[in-house]
């Protein structure tokens, strides 16, 4: 293809030649570290409760630090990881991992009681997707009505097919699992969703925290969100606090959770075990 000689169209023609490139070169490398999981690290990020002001859940938030490579943000790889068909056996192992460590932490009064798992943009397209939940919880010896899992799913992922979501979301939530709305806010967010999805939290988007608390809409905007959950009965989580003032805006609103860098970045296993080691908390 011929690519014109003014400067706008030759950078459009190198970034997409570059992206195709890297996006190669990934898929070949993801193909290799999946099959034993090589390089992958489960990551936890904190979530606070803004009431009792305790640290007692988390959520799994995947690394990958390939050879070639080196570290692949999950914002890069889980797209190419989905658009391939390799995103399957990745949540199969995230999912088991993340089985086996709650159940750790409850056996031993860690802290940490309650694991969120993200789950891909095309789970719902899976014709066996809940069974493959199902199966890893029964070979993990897991009991979500005892022990709390959350599954994070996003709009988008719901809204290719609402209904198919719908029958998958409601089977999940009848064995213990809890469901939240990631990302809630960047999609087209409807009332219409919040009405009729079988969901349990809410994860306001960091898009919106942003900007607290100096812009007066995004203040405007999550506090009636909060309030919205509030009166359906829906756990209202805020994504990407990462300073006071955000957090003592979303405290003094009534938000139930809060998430960022104010509180904690995602930390490996043995940076969350050295914070929180103990029953006490700093
Ligand atoms: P997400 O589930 O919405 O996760 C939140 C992202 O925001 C994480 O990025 C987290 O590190 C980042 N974050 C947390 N607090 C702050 C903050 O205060 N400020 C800012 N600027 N960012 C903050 P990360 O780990 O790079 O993950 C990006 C996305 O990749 C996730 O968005 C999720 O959609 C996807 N992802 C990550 N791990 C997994 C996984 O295990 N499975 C699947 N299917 N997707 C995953
Ligand atoms: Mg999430
Ligand atoms: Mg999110
Ligand atoms: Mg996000």
């Amino acid at each position: 293809r011929a690519a014109k000689k003014n400067g706008s169209d030759w950078v459009v023609y190198d970034e997409a030649k570059h992206s195709d490139e890297r996006e190669q070169e990934i898929l070949h490398e993801l193909k290799k570290d999946i099959v034993e999981f090589t390089g992958f690290s489960l990551y936890y990020q904190p979530k606070i409760n803004l009431k009792t002001r305790k640290i007692d859940s988390a959520e799994v938030l995947l690394r990958w630090e390939n050879k070639q490579l080196g570290m692949v943000s999950p914002a890069e790889f889980i797209p190419i990881a989905e658009k391939y068909g390799l995103i399957q056996d990745l949540t199969k192992s995230i999912f088991f991992r993340a089985c086996q460590q709650v159940k750790r932490w409850n056996q031993e009064h860690f802290p940490i009681q309650k694991l969120a798992v993200n789950l891909s943009a095309t789970f719902f397209q899976l014709q066996n997707g809940n069974e493959m939940i199902k199966d890893i919880l029964e070979q993990t010896e897991v009991n979500p009505k005892s022990i709390n899992i959350e599954l994070e799913v996003t709009e988008t992922a719901i809204m290719e097919n609402v209904n198919r979501a719908i029958e998958m979301l409601d089977d999940l939530r009848g064995i213990g699992l809890t469901i939240a709305l990631d990302d809630f806010g960047t999609g087209l967010s409807s009332l219409t969703y919040l009405k009729n999805l079988p969901i349990d939290t809410l994860k306001i988007d960091k898009a919106f925290i942003e900007g607290i608390p100096g812009d007066e809409k995004d203040n405007g905007i999550t506090e009636l969100i909060v309030l919205i959950s509030k009166k359906i009965g829906l756990e209202i989580v805020a994504e990407g606090i990462e300073i006071l003032e955000q957090d003592q805006f979303l405290t003094s609103i009534g938000c139930d959770y809060g998430q960022g860098y104010f509180y904690s970045k995602p930390l490996s296993l043995e940076q969350l075990t050295e914070r929180f080691g103990s029953s006490k908390q700093n």
